[in-house]
């Protein structure tokens, strides 16, 4: 499903280059599980949004579903990741004049989707996420936890083949970081590809694999919970 062959990131601000991401190879099933760990300025969330199509790797080339991703406008960026990607972030990034149904049924009036199929997706999305009894509430009446299950329901609104989640339980206690986690985890069941950048070692074993990173290079790539099973 992704490729990404020899990427190369640059960042060059008036008188520093920093190479946030230095020939990284990578091949992602669809289906999988993938989490990204590594110390703070390893090149994640650079990595994260090359893969989520926000930003355009300096050299190398990324396929996704085979189309060329590498080279593409912002525009051209845009029109890619509708419908294919949906983000998750720390901080769930709602906006608080909204209500919980008016956030989730933002992405899909932003791709135009008829009146009636966006409220029918919208109830969906949320009693899938156990949280449509909230519908009509202001994200600042949620507990965090809750926050982020209605940011999650915001980025399945369109049904999307990968979820991008930066830190996702990176602003919660244990217990909804936990949920959270379940929540990932049974969309991934169901077929959802997920990329979660995350400090958590814990959070990260929910993954079937670990790629992690250093100073913008992968230093492992191994299976998760391969030892588990013989604790
Ligand atoms: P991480 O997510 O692992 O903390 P980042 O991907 O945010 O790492 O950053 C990787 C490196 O690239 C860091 O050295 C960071 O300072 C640098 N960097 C990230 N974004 C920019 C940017 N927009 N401009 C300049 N440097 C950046
Ligand atoms: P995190 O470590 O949680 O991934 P950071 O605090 O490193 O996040 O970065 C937050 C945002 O700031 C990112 O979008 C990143 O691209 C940008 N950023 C990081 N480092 C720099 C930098 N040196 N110059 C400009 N922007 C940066």
């Amino acid at each position: 499903m992704i490729r990404l062959q020899n990427i190369n990131k640059i960042y060059r601000t008036s008188d520093i280059e920093t190479k946030a991401l230095n020939d990284i190879n990578i091949h992602i099933a669809k289906g999988e599980f993938i989490s990204i760990m590594g110390p703070s300025g390893c090149g994640k969330s650079t990595l994260l949004n090359t893969l989520g199509m926000l930003d355009s790797p300096s050299s190398g080339e990324y396929f996704f579903d085979d189309i060329p991703i590498h080279g593409l406008s912002e525009r051209q960026l845009a029109q890619q990741r509708k419908g294919k990607v949906g983000f998750i972030f720390q901080s769930f990034n709602l906006i608080d004049e909204l209500s919980v149904a008016d956030n989730v049924e933002l992405p899909l009036l932003y791709q135009k989707i008829g009146v009636k199929e966006r409220k029918m997706r919208v109830t969906e999305v949320l009693e899938q996420l156990n949280i449509g009894h909230r519908a009509s509430h202001m994200p600042q009446q949620l507990s965090g936890g809750q926050q982020q299950r209605v940011a999650i329901a915001r980025a399945l609104s369109t049904s999307p083949d990968v979820i991008m989640a930066d830190e996702p339980t990176g602003n919660l206690d244990s217990k909804n970081g936990d949920e959270v986690m379940t929540m990932l985890s049974e969309l991934n069941k169901i077929g959802t590809t997920i990329m979660m950048v995350t400090h958590s070692p814990y959070h990260a074993e929910y993954a079937d694999r670990i790629i992690q990173l250093f100073d913008g290079q992968v230093v492992s790539q191994n299976k998760a919970k391969v030892d588990v099973s013989h604790a």
